[in-house]
């Protein structure tokens, strides 16, 4: 037998004349190429999908790299580091002559993208192009199916062995992010290898899976605070622009196998109505496809909404986006599920057949393998969908590039003005910097006034809907689950405006009046520094409970780029007293006060149990006698009204969700301009993050003040949704508390809120500095 390379070359060689002879080409090429191709199960050791088996990061880069050397249909490029210095890689994927071309498909798409820049015949384009489709895995290192899914879809279609690999191929360019967060694929994986036979066994991790972030990293769309988000936006979304994006997650076990879109209402007004349409399409065709192919449990218009930004960076950018939500196991260890312990999804019974949930899933065992099997055939369903329509997928967003420059069709409902403002001079240069850096890298258009004191943003520019999205303040509609009925949650939050959330001032321009000139030149992050504290001086703990909250993770992400030192403290570190010999202030981040009083229990080991305790409590207590202060975020601040005793009470405490909810808003605050606490803090529009928030009265005005507080009578919202404003009226948003010698600082909101609220970063330079 001749070795198998040269058996592979001899093949190709004599391709061309069988090609001559018959149409069995392709076919030939295929299995001479596939036969030297890795399978996934010779480089891992095991079938992904196998049970209680996870890759680490290195077995998953170790076989993207040694596919881009088998196949000529993938080329591997390593994108930069990872927050923790690991390598972030996408992996390129099509027919070899198009891999071969990709500087000619990249421009074919930035014609298609934008008609301004069109040098070619609209019908050569839509003819010659290519649909590029991006699939993002793993963004959350949990849903661990993700780990292996991509080298399912690697594997087929690196073989091209079958007529459908073979169209998608030749249609397609893929973009595949084997996983967003690459850290935590060994975050989680090497967790859950040290938990196999112990009782935790198949329980998340007692630390974020991204150090900055957790769960919240696929909140960053529209912010690009972490290195991840950043490569995809910079490499694959600013370059490419994809037709389709492909995102793939994992829900709660018990209601439907799949969720796949449409999506349920509300939808962001700004997003274009065919990127909707296009996305409904697409998630029913993948829908049918795969229920044909025998899988059960398949949820549409479920769940999931269509509204925040920080989500779906596509939809806002010209891009379909299809969310796959496959039901989770106990990380890769399997559960057994009855059907009677089946239970809703929002907007379906996962135990009766519906239009959206036409075939029910019979329950039974449900683990690793069963995860990567309907997230591999929704992805193939995705892919064979798209191939299959690829001149109708390019006509379509040759449109959307038209239509966003095209005055006579404004994509929305709401008012499009001609431009927004954005004075030069502002309170904080670092914030307007960071406004212009944000919507510059977010694929904005920023232009100079004529006269230079100004930056204006247009809305006729390709991705101008996204910016006005971004500029403007939210008016989330008033959702019930029905007439009369509670609110109904929304999947996220409901406000992302940039200026109040930077602290910077933006003027609307109904029609265009300013004189504008030349392109802005690119803005350079801000580089942060807060005086007093950038050098050291104070003493800053920042507690980590092991039941991690990701503002914990915010937080240190705020801290670290405004070059403030911190130490972390764990439970074990408060429990152990002698606090104000280490530190003058200590932050306890987001966390409610069970959390944070009780910590982790069963079935965790002990050395993670038990939150800060009596001992911890009355150890933080002594800390604030003795002159240190204390900074309570957000829920924490009921954690320290209880613990320190304060004259403080939540006003909002048992109301109803019927007569207020506010589930992540901006509302307006007035400011007491002359409490030391509020220095510093100078947004022309004072507003504050508000969240699941407390409202407090203050029940003993010699031992408490009122820092910011709702004006009585006034409208509190300044974007996003609130019901219930008055119960707001009068109530105090911050509170200074004196105990001792020492402070405690109740904040009720977020004052760093996933690394965005410039604007209220001051209030907790103030407090830390005192
Ligand atoms: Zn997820």
């Amino acid at each position: 037998m001749l070795p198998r390379t040269t058996s592979a070359r001899l093949v190709r060689r004599l391709v061309p004349l069988f090609a001559l002879l018959s149409g069995l080409a392709p076919a030939l090429e295929a299995q001479a190429s596939a036969r030297a191709i890795p399978s996934p199960a010779s480089m891992l050791g095991w079938e992904p999908g196998a049970d209680r088996k996870l890759p680490t990061w290195k077995q998953v880069t170790d076989y993207w790299t040694a596919l881009d050397k088998a196949s000529p249909r993938v080329t591997v490029r390593t994108l930069g580091k990872t927050t923790l210095g690991r390598p972030f890689l996408v992996a390129f994927i099509s027919d070899s002559a198009t891999l071969a071309n990709l500087p000619k498909y990249e421009r074919i798409q930035q014609e298609l993208l934008d008609p301004r820049k069109r040098r070619t015949a609209r019908e050569r384009l839509i003819a010659e192009g290519k649909n590029v489709i991006l699939i993002t895995s793993s963004i959350h290192s949990t849903e661990v199916g993700g780990f292996l899914t991509p080298f399912n879809l690697g594997d087929r279609l690196a073989r091209a062995a079958t007529p459908e690999a073979r169209m998608i191929l030749a249609n397609t360019i893929v973009m595949l992010v084997p996983s967003q967060n690459p850290d935590g694929v060994d975050i989680v994986g090497d967790w859950y290898r040290s938990s196999l036979d112990k009782p935790h066994e198949g329980a998340g991790p007692p630390v974020l899976y991204h150090w900055y972030s957790g769960h919240d990293n696929n909140r960053d769309w529209y912010a690009f605070a972490l290195n991840e988000t950043r490569y995809v936006v910079d490499s694959l979304y600013g370059r490419w622009t994809p037709q389709i994006v492909n995102d793939v997650h994992q829900q709660g076990a018990n209601a439907g196998r799949i969720f796949i879109p449409p999506y349920m209402d509300p939808v962001e007004p700004n997003i274009d109505p065919v990127l909707t349409a296009s996305t409904n399409a697409l998630g029913m065709a993948m829908s049918w496809r795969i229920m044909n192919d025998g899988l059960t449990g398949v949820a549409t218009n479920a769940a999931y909404d269509q509204w925040s930004p920080a989500r779906q960076y596509s939809l806002n950018h010209h891009g379909a986006r299809i969310l796959t939500e496959t039901a989770s196991a106990r990380l890769a260890s399997s559960i057994d599920l009855p059907f009677a312990q089946l239970g809703s999804g929002r907007g379906y019974d996962a135990k009766v057949a519906s239009w959206n949930f036409p075939a029910v899933w019979p329950g039974g065992r449900w683990g690793i393998g069963d995860i990567v099997k309907y997230q591999t055939a929704a992805s193939w369903a995705l892919l064979v969908e798209a191939a299959r329509d690829r001149a109708a997928w390019l006509e379509s967003y040759a449109r959307l590039g038209e239509r966003a420059l095209d005055p006579a069709h404004p994509w929305t409902t709401t008012e499009v003005p001609a431009q927004y403002v954005i004075s030069k001079s502002q309170p904080d240069p670092a914030a307007l910097q960071r406004l212009i850096w944000t919507l510059q890298h977010g694929q904005v258009e920023v232009l100079e006034s004529e006269d230079g004191t100004s930056y204006v943003v247009p809305t006729r520019q390709p991705f101008g809907s996204y910016a006005k999205a971004l500029l403007e303040a939210q008016a989330y509609p008033n959702l019930a689950e029905y007439p009369g009925g509670p609110p109904k949650r929304p999947y996220d939050v409901t406000a992302h405006t940039l200026p109040l959330l930077f602290g910077v001032k933006v003027t609307v321009e109904k029609a265009a009046v300013t004189r504008v000139g030349a392109l802005a030149k690119a803005v350079a992050e801000p580089t942060y520094r807060v005086p007093g504290l950038s050098d050291g001086t104070r003493r800053i703990a920042l507690y980590a409970s092991w039941n991690a909250s990701m503002d914990e993770g915010w937080t240190r992400w705020v801290l670290d780029r405004n070059q403030v030192k911190f130490t972390t403290v764990h439970d074990r570190d408060l429990r152990a007293g002698g606090l104000r010999d280490r530190f003058d202030a200590i932050i306890l981040p987001d966390q409610s006060a069970a959390q944070l009083r009780r910590g982790l229990g069963a079935p965790y080991p002990d050395s993670l149990r038990g939150g800060i305790g009596d001992a911890g409590a009355a150890a933080l207590k002594a800390f604030v006698n003795a002159g240190g202060t204390v900074l309570a975020f957000n829920e924490a601040s009921l954690y320290a009204i209880e613990t320190f005793g304060l004259p403080v009470h939540n006003a909002l405490e048992g109301v109803k969700a019927t007569e207020f909810y506010a589930p992540g808003s901006i509302f307006s605050v007035d400011v007491d301009r002359a409490h030391p606490l509020t220095q510093g803090f100078s947004a022309p529009t004072p507003g504050i993050w508000f969240e699941d928030s407390p409202a407090f009265e203050i029940t003993d005005a010699t031992r408490a003040t009122a820092v910011l507080r709702y004006p009585a009578g006034g409208n509190h919202l300044l974007s996003g949704w609130l019901l219930g404003n008055k119960l707001l009226d009068g109530k105090a948003a911050m509170v200074d508390a004196r105990v001792g010698q020492g402070h405690v600082v109740l904040y009720g909101f977020r004052p760093q809120y996933r690394s965005q609220t410039n604007a209220t970063w001051p209030l907790i330079w103030s407090a830390l500095r005192r």
